[in-house]
């Protein structure tokens, strides 16, 4: 190997979606970067449900950086024309709850549904694809790239990190991020490793599997459960006490090729620890009999990988940026799976991240100090995020309390989403990538909203209310009257949204193109003044533009395949390879 393919200025040790994202957009801007992936790709990684924020997060990493394949995982129509029709549709999260041998009540279920196109709707990703695709992006970009190099350790001095790796030799850099997950190599090396400093205490057995049943076959009628949008085109999350059950199917949409589908348990440690002498498939099984409708849904289902059962989910760093390095969030900290945070962390911080590398890279600086940034926000969320899952896991305790606390996470989501919306509309109007620097400004900072003090502050009453719950100073009645109160007292739902009627267990209603105005004309006429004017300043045009645009696309799909099919019946020479321009860095 030549000496100048072992020297860059950016050294990404794991080559997952995190990672792959970054050494994309890297090499765009010119950026010399060195992509180091343990294992190869297609490889199986967990990870799988995507949120609004993720993808409105994606959408704005794409504009931003100009890395328009980044866009193609962000709604589920592009995700399966472009990269993978493995992957399922996510048009829901539910939540239905679940007493120990009874079948589920068809008033006992919550959902809220995704956005719907253009914007939506989201997805559930089979990662081994989706990370696949963007290794090779950011192969294509410009990024020297190696799998199956595992980086064992980094050496640190004045001029740069020395990568160590078991296959390939030394590689030199000028800074380092770790992108390396649960298992990452700094926070060992470093030292960083701490006792996660959370009030979540879960584990988690997950598998995938086959013949899982779509679960509005088992569900009380739809008449009965009122629910917008089916069980089985979402993240279905079956509740019970002390715990939960995600099922993300990949095989779930027409256009589907997959058999496949996620399906995982998290338990509290403390209500349900591990049992002696169980293995972990017999453990989930355990859980699945005790729940009837679950146990249907589940009838025939057959696991396709070896079930793998966690200690404690929780994991924690002590710093994420220091002296020319960075972590990933996931390399850093985890709270749980509950509200897929884990990506939408993860989009985040990538868009914070690669302009501060850009910069540092053409002005030769590294100072720690240019990357505090991520320090505080990264932390941030992750104690958001703990708040809301251990609260969750409290609020398991009784459907009502869960029927009241999950509202407030629905507004939270509101409001973090369109922080990224206003920055897109804005972005749309000016053309200047500047446009995004407001998502690093107040109020619209890290996610759900937590920036904005009439948001963070329901959050936080809210959540106290739910914690006095836990510690028995309140029942739960007097929680649930008191989460409501705070609901309206705060003047940030939307008129047209049931949030404040406890019977509506969907209270946003939808996301198709009608109720959509109505909240962009609430919030911009009807709003209070602490949102009239910050949120929903805009995004009709854009919505409009970017509807047009995908029914081009799918009208201009379909008539090309139909010509396609009928003029490889007559003739065999065809320009089809042309279609593709090579990416080119700026
Ligand atoms: C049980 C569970 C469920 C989750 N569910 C969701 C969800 O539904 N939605 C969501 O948004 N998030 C979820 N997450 C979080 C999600 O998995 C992460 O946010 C996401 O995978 C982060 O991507 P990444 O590329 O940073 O890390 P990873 O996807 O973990 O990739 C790390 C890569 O680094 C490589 N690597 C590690 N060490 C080395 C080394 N020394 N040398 C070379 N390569 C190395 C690994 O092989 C791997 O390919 C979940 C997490 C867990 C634990």
């Amino acid at each position: 190997m030549q000496d100048d393919q072992r020297v860059f200025d950016v050294a990404i040790v794991g080559g997952g979606i995190g990672g792959t994202m970054l050494a994309a957009i890297l090499a765009r801007h010119g950026v010399r970067v060195l992509l180091l992936e343990g294992s190869g790709h297609p490889r199986f990684a967990i990870g799988e449900s995507t949120v609004p924020e993720t993808t409105f997060g994606l959408r704005v990493l794409a504009r931003r950086y100009d890395v328009p394949e980044i866009e193609h995982l962000a709604t589920n129509g592009a995700l399966r024309r472009h990269v993978s029709s493995n992957c399922g549709v996510k048009r829901n999260f539910s939540f239905v709850y679940h007493r120990e041998g009874e079948p589920t009540r068809a008033e006992e279920c919550t959902q809220y549904p995704t956005w719907g196109p253009p914007l939506g709707p989201d997805s559930h990703y089979l990662r081994q694809d989706v990370d696949a695709y963007m290794f090779h992006v950011a192969v294509s970009y410009g990024a020297t790239a190696h799998t199956h190099t595992v980086v064992d350790d980094v050496k640190f001095d004045e001029d740069g990190v020395t990568l160590v790796t078991r296959e390939k030799g030394t590689f030199q850099a000028s800074y380092v991020v770790d992108a390396g997950g649960m298992r990452a190599l700094l926070p060992e090396r470093l030292g960083l490793r701490q006792e996660p400093p959370y009030r979540t205490r879960s584990r988690t057995i997950f598998t995938h599997m086959v013949n899982v049943r779509p679960f509005d076959t088992v569900a009380p009628p739809r008449e009965q459960h009122r629910m917008p949008s089916p069980f089985s085109q979402g993240t279905l999350h079956h509740l019970f006490q002390g715990g939960w059950f995600w099922v993300i199917p990949f095989d779930n949409h027409s256009a589907g090729t997959s058999e496949l589908c996620s399906v995982g348990i998290n338990l509290d440690l403390d209500r349900h620890p591990r049992p002696e002498g169980v293995s972990a498939e017999e453990e989930f099984w355990r859980h699945v009999r005790k729940f009837p409708s679950v146990a249907r849904q589940f009838e025939g289902a057959r696991a396709v990988r070896p079930y793998v059962s966690t200690d404690r989910t929780q994991f924690s760093s002590r710093s994420v940026v220091g002296d020319r390095w960075c972590l990933l969030p996931h390399a850093s900290d985890f709270i749980d799976p509950l509200f897929s945070s884990g990506l939408a962390v993860t989009v985040m911080a990538l868009n914070a991240l690669s302009h501060r590398i850009i910069d540092a890279v053409r002005e030769d600086d590294f100072d720690t100090a240019r990357f505090g940034y991520l320090e505080q926000w990264i932390k941030r969320m992750f104690r958001f995020y703990d708040d809301l899952v251990s609260c969750s896991y409290v609020s398991f305790d009784d459907f009502e309390l869960w029927n009241a606390w999950n509202r407030v996470w629905t507004i939270t989501t509101l409001y973090g989403t369109n922080a990224q919306n206003q920055a897109a509309v804005a972005f749309e109007k000016t053309g200047d990538p500047a446009s995004f620097t407001a998502l690093e400004t107040a109020p619209y900072r890290g996610l759900q909203g937590v920036d904005n003090p009439w948001v963070s502050q329901l959050f936080e009453q809210a959540r106290d209310v739910v914690l006095a719950y836990g510690s028995g100073d309140l029942t739960s009645n007097q929680a649930v009257t008191r989460i409501f109160d705070l609901l309206r007292e705060s003047g940030l739902c939307p008129a047209a949204w049931g949030t404040l009627d406890p019977q509506d267990r969907c209270p946003s209603g939808v996301f198709t193109l009608w109720p959509l105005m109505r909240l962009l004309l609430w919030g911009r006429f009807r709003s209070p003044q602490h949102v009239r004017g910050t949120y929903f300043t805009g995004g009709a045009r854009l919505v409009g533009k970017e509807a047009v645009q995908a029914l081009t696309t799918d009208v201009r799909r379909g008539s090309s395949l139909v010509q396609q099919t009928v003029r490889d019946m007559w003739v065999n020479w065809n320009r089809d390879w042309t279609r593709r321009e090579i990416p080119s860095r700026k």
